[in-house]
């Protein structure tokens, strides 16, 4: 297999060795998303909060926590920075949907997961909901996952058409404790 060798970065150097924790913002730090700046309250790992939705998150994942958005953004996983972002005022099922996002993201989805969401996508229409309507699972594998394990309204929807056993089962891997070997 080859392999870089790079385990003397430059004095000066931004670029850290791969097999080094990734360094973290800070409270007090400032991150910026689309054109504005937020102050970051605080920082969390990602693994601690993911324990309580049953999630197994690795430790380099970081949660900003930023001041309350004045804006309808309620919270985001960056897949790029591999990175949550909440706001002090996010709300449980939107912790739960971002964290989802941080476990699902990096893995391939399966043929058959990719088969069931066409499906999904051609079942479920405004009649399958009740009350609220959200399209968001249309946007993307990604939003599907995480708004099938997360989001009442759909999960409530995937089972009025009686598609939410599959749905669990064809996602079952993507949740599988990777530091247990049954
Ligand atoms: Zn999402």
């Amino acid at each position: 297999m080859k392999r870089n060798i790079r385990n003397t970065p430059e004095p000066g150097s931004h670029t850290e060795p791969r097999e080094n924790p990734k360094m973290f913002l800070e409270a007090g730090d400032t991150i910026t998303i689309g054109s504005r700046k937020h102050r970051i309250e605080r920082v969390s790992l990602a693994k601690d909060l993911g324990e309580k939705f049953g999630l197994v998150i690795p430790d380099d994942v970081p949660i900003y926590w930023l001041q309350r958005a004045g804006e309808r953004r309620k919270g985001a996983y960056v897949p790029e920075q591999n990175i949550v972002l909440f706001f002090d005022n996010t709300d449980e099922e939107t912790q739960h949907h971002e964290l989802t996002h941080a476990v699902e993201y990096h893995q391939k989805p399966t043929s058959e997961l990719l088969a069931l969401y066409e499906r999904v996508k051609a079942a479920i229409t405004e009649d399958s909901f009740e009350g609220f309507v959200s399209f968001n699972f249309m946007k993307n594998i990604h939003e599907f996952i995480a708004d099938g394990r997360t989001k009442g309204v759909f999960i409530h929807a995937l089972k009025k058409e009686g598609l939410h056993d599959d749905f669990v089962r064809e996602t079952a891997y993507l949740f599988t404790d990777p530091t247990k070997d049954s």
